[in-house]
């Protein structure tokens, strides 16, 4: 038995041998450093590593619990730190500002090892050099995965502020981005491009006749049927309301008006279920373009829509083509 286990000493033998940083390290090794260190009993919501005041010290856990909060993008991510584990362990290396704040989050018994004397010891013992690594290691893994969760969450965030949440259509702000992207490529390759504007007629008549809800059965069928009129490769958006657009690359006029037509017949040929079993049938009016040589998005739907509503005045139930300059043909 040492002369070490003395009330000078800030822990006990027993305490040192519960720690993880101090796992298969003699005590007698350390215990002359040990001597120089101290014990505090934060109370809860203590405030022990400050970004705003960094300390090159070791926090070594004895009793109680700490709480580790990283603020990012995201928000604020807690995570414990338990009774036998440490916190500071970066700042014994280098003089940075730490990138969390370190609360006590219940009463605590905290050994505080100060970077010079942490240095010392690591001069004095491979196991807890080790031991370091060990912990170092187990933090980057930690916090590489917590940076790519992180990620992933906002990017689930961005794609879902790009998607209808009813018809799980892309929305106007995917429009945006992709068809932008897409007229450009096509305008490059000077490569066939079509695009759609189809709209629900008289679908306030659905929604003042059988309400809401059934109107947005309705909106949901019709998106689904769109879908699946559709190569992988289409671009359908809800455009708003009870209107889609659609962008067809690499598909010319002649091959957009198969699909065009096919589209009006199956919505036509929809039955969809009301709530007293009786099926209900919608039609839809399609007005349809090319692309044409510098043609911006705006200008593309545009001539879509012109011919949209030219079939809508010609009875509705119909697809109209705009070859530009307001030549429509109806079909
Ligand atoms: P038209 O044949 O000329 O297109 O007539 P319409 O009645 O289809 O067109 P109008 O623009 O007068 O009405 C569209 C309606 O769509 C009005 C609006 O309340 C309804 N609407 C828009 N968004 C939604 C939705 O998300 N759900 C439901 N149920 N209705 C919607
Ligand atoms: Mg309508
Ligand atoms: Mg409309």
């Amino acid at each position: 038995m040492s002369n070490y286990e003395l009330e000078t000493l800030p822990i006990s033998r027993a305490e040192f041998q519960r720690l993880e940083i101090f796992k298969n390290v003699a005590f007698e090794s350390l215990a002359g450093y040990l001597l120089g260190c101290k014990t505090i009993y934060p109370a809860p919501g203590t405030l022990l590593i400050d970004p705003e005041q960094p300390q090159r010290r070791l926090l070594v856990l004895l009793e109680g619990l700490m709480e580790v909060q990283v603020e990012s993008q995201g928000g604020i991510f807690k995570n414990d730190i338990q009774a036998g584990h440490c916190a500071g362990e970066m700042s014994i290396f280098e003089n940075v500002k730490p990138s969390a704040k370190v609360y006590a989050k219940a009463n605590c018994k905290i050994l505080i090892i100060e970077a010079d004397t942490a240095l010392a010891m690591l001069n004095a013992s491979h196991d807890l050099c080790l031991n370091f690594l060990q912990i170092l290691s187990n933090r980057i893994r930690n916090s590489n995965k917590m940076v790519c969760e992180e990620e992933y969450h906002i990017r689930c965030i961005e794609e879902n502020a790009k998607v209808d949440a009813l018809t799980g259509l892309h929305n106007r702000r995917w429009l945006e981005e992709m068809y932008t992207r897409e007229l450009k490529r096509s305008n490059a390759g000077n490569l066939h491009l079509s695009a759609f504007m189809v709209d629900i007629d008289h679908f306030k008549r659905i929604n003042d006749t059988y309400g809401h809800l059934v109107g947005d059965q309705v909106l949901i069928a019709v998106a689904k049927a769109i879908l699946e009129c559709l190569r992988p490769t289409d671009m359908p958006v809800r455009y708003g309301g009870e209107e889609f657009t659609i962008f067809l690359p690499g598909t010319s006029v002649e091959n957009a008006k198969i699909v065009g037509e096919r589209l009006r017949a199956a919505i036509e040929a929809l039955p969809i279920p009301l709530p007293n079993g009786e099926k209900l049938s919608v039609t839809v009016s399609v007005g349809f373009t090319e692309r044409k040589n510098e043609d911006t998005v705006e200008a593309i739907i545009k001539r879509a829509d012109d011919a949209l509503y030219f079939a809508k005045e010609s009875g509705r139930n119909r697809v109209c083509l705009n070859l530009g300059d307001d030549t429509m043909f109806l079909f």
